[in-house]
């Protein structure tokens, strides 16, 4: 390709120089030409809008006011020495107030002059004043760039500011780059894309987003980046997919045999729920039509994700071939040999389980029979992934709770076999559409979205502060019948004084409405040595106290089916997917079960929201969509999955549509061309190249 001039280094624009452009690139990571074009304004002020004085109030971010200097003096004595001038217009005056360059400040504003005043009112003696404000002379003289209505906002550093590169000064650096290097500017999307979406040049667009002509110009061009940088998200993970699809054969399962069909028949205890059945049906599809599966499946909590992941291991082990199963920590992988294995009730198939604990020598009789072939399933932690642990004929790799595993991770199970096993993700908190096609968009995607029947859904009440007694009144008609109480508080390390003084009183106060003898009451959280939380939970697991006052502790693990009432203190402090991950606790026995949401009297609109969310509905999926909307897609994971989700300007909670299209485009191009080898898709494949040079393929997963 040819040298183009956007490639300048930032140094040689106008205005800039060694030192700025040290700044820039470590600041803000712009090294030529091209990187300042693609540093995009985070917001726009609407420069058509003035405020009348009798509007102002201190909610308000930056506001134009159109008025006459009315009145300026200095005033004070060395440091505290300030220029205060007044700005009167038909409605009232407010303060303008200068601190620095008061030399140029008194030249420049001129009384019973009009002036456009620019800046944040703060409340301030009964009226309003604003500091520092920037000032234009009125009416505007046209600017090259057009008469802008809209200034962007550029985010800047405090080092970048003391170089005069605040949000302005790199405005002034994006006028120079466009006037003269815009004609550059390369198209990066196909043409017949931009035709289908009625969508604008790249040219234009990078114009219309620094200096947008009005709010169409500018919508227009939000909407061609957000969909540009989507969609090559999109085609990056759509092309790995492929490119693994073409390279693994996978393991065919063409067999439903013996196991399946007599635990299917004979063992199974209940009839599988719709969902179940599909998600079987999709794994099923998936592993016979000789391409290696990498499928994740999210579920709610009790959707019944063991028994999909059993049966898939099963259809393995009908086709000769050995499965594992890996779980986050010890507790879980425990959990999941004993489901299973009371679920098989000691048929069909020869498990195993290796975690940290395992000792020395059953592991060395495990890593005999696993390579024997004698074990069918082997169920445990990432202790699993070393490489000691051989497989005679590994085919099927069940992840539990993928997030915690890494792609590393991943890759690694993936050498176990010289033909990659198949991969089969679970997840228990759903995730948005959205964020799944973002995150996971090289896997396909299965949802149970159905409970068993007969499972009683949790009522979820909200009390405030004053219904405390109604609350001690229902845990006690609750204990009465035989049941078992959480209440759960939140410890959050900014706050974590106060909140284990809250933690004490609250244990006080419980101890005093359920004393001893007729009460025992567990009390665990982090500060605790681990065997003292041992003791304490195994007191409760075995029903010898009725109620456990716990922090977030608890969230992971415990599985008490008599405990049928989850009591969760200062509600409105917990994000909604870890109130939804709480009371998920609750709900796993034959009984009615109840999660009460403890808040104070005031709520903030958030809060508020997150509370009535959760008394509507039981729905992860649902819960998670509004989370999305409410935190933002990095929060919401609890992950640093970074690339993906640092997305520059598109917004996974409220760019759906334009992730939709931007997926089912790159889905039908692939379909068409998959080499990318028509004329028209040259582009994208120049940019395929470009991106995986150095990326060797086993590691992409
Ligand atoms: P999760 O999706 O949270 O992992 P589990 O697989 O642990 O859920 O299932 C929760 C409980 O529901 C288990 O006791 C399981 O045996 C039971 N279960 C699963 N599927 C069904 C079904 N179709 N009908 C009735 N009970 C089911
Ligand atoms: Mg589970």
């Amino acid at each position: 390709m040819f040298a183009s001039s956007l490639d300048t280094t930032i140094e040689y624009l106008k205005g800039v120089g060694p030192k700025r452009a040290e700044l820039l690139q470590k600041e803000l990571r712009i090294f030529t030409y091209d990187h300042l074009l693609n540093y995009f304004p985070f917001r726009y002020i609407d420069r058509t809008r003035f405020y009348k004085v009798n509007e102002l109030n201190s909610e308000l971010p930056y506001v134009q006011v159109l008025g006459r200097i009315t009145g300026k003096e200095q005033i004070g004595e060395k440091h505290k020495k300030r220029i205060v001038a007044r700005l009167t217009d038909e409605t009232g005056s407010i303060e303008l107030v200068w601190f620095q360059s008061l030399k140029y400040v008194d030249e420049n504003v001129q009384r019973g002059k009009v002036y456009i005043v620019f800046g944040k009112p703060t409340a301030f003696n009964g009226g309003f004043s604003i500091s520092h404000p920037e000032l234009e002379n009125y009416p505007r003289p046209a600017t090259i760039t057009g008469n802008l209505r809209l200034q962007p906002v550029y985010n800047s550093t405090e080092k970048l500011k003391k170089f005069f590169l605040d949000s302005k000064g790199i405005q002034k650096l994006q006028t120079l780059v466009i006037e003269q290097n815009l004609a550059e500017v390369k198209e990066s999307l196909p043409a017949y894309i931009l035709d289908k979406y009625q969508m604008v040049t790249k040219k234009e667009a990078i114009l219309s987003i620094h200096f947008p002509r009005d709010v169409k110009a500018l919508k227009g061009a939000e909407r061609r980046l957000k969909f540009e940088e989507l969609f090559y998200i999109q085609l990056q993970l759509l092309h790995n997919k492929q490119i693994r699809e073409w390279k693994f054969k996978g393991h065919p399962f063409n067999t439903v045999g013996e196991s399946v069909n007599t635990f299917y028949k004979e063992i199974l205890p209940f009839e599988l729920t719709g969902a179940q059945k599909r998600v079987i049906k999709e794994i099923r599809t998936d592993t016979q039509r000789g391409v290696q599966m990498n499928r994740l499946v999210q579920g709610d909590v009790g959707s019944g994700k063991t028994v999909v992941a059993l049966m898939s291991m099963l259809l393995a082990k009908d086709n000769g071939f050995q499965a594992c199963m890996m779980a986050p920590t010890e507790i879980l992988a425990r959990q999941h040999y004993e489901s299973i294995t009371s679920l098989l009730d000691g048929r069909l198939a020869k498990i195993g389980i290796l975690t940290g604990s395992t000792t020395k020598k059953q592991r060395t009789k495990l890593h005999e029979e696993l390579e024997a072939g004698e074990i069918d399933i082997l169920v445990g932690t990432h202790a699993l992934i070393e490489d000691k642990v051989v497989f005679k004929n590994l085919a099927l790799v069940v992840i539990d709770e993928q997030h915690r595993f890494g792609v590393e991770q991943r890759a690694k199970l993936w050498r176990k076999n010289a033909i990659p096993p198949h991969i089969l993700v679970m997840t228990a908190t759903p995730i948005p559409r959205t964020l799944a096609m973002t995150l996971y968009g090289d896997l396909d995607v299965s949802s149970i979205d159905e409970l068993p029947v007969g499972r009683k859904p949790i009522e979820t009440r909200h009390f405030v502060e004053g219904q405390r007694l109604r609350m001690f009144g229902f845990m006690r008609e609750e204990i009465a019948k035989g049941r078992q109480v959480y209440v759960v508080y939140p410890l959050i390390k900014e706050s974590e004084k106060l909140d284990l003084l809250n933690l004490e009183a609250g244990i006080e106060q419980m101890s005093y409405q359920f004393p001893r003898p007729d009460f025992q009451i567990s009390i665990v959280h982090g500060q605790m040595k681990n065997a003292e939380k041992q003791f304490e939970m195994q007191q409760f697991i075995d029903g010898k106290s009725q109620i456990m006052v716990a922090t977030t502790v608890i969230e992971v693990g415990v599985n008490v089916p008599n405990a049928s009432i989850m009591i969760i203190e200062n509600a409105e402090r917990f994000g909604l997917s870890q109130l939804h991950q709480l009371r998920g606790r609750v709900g796993r026995g034959a009984e009615q079960s109840f999660c009460i949401l403890m808040s104070g009297n005031k709520l903030g609109a958030d809060g508020r929201l997150r509370l009535d969310t959760m008394v509507k509905t039981n729905n992860g999926f649902e819960i998670s969509e509004i989370d999305l909307q409410l935190r933002g897609p990095g929060d919401l994971t609890g992950t640093q999955q970074s690339g993906v989700l640092e997305l520059k300007l598109a917004n996974l909670a409220t760019d759906q549509l334009i992730l939709q299209e931007a997926r089912s485009t790159v889905i039908d191009i692939l379909a068409g061309d998959p080499q990318l080898e028509l004329p028209e898709n040259s582009l994208l494949k120049t940019y395929l190249a470009k991106r995986s040079r150095g990326i060797a393929l086993d590691k992409i997963s």
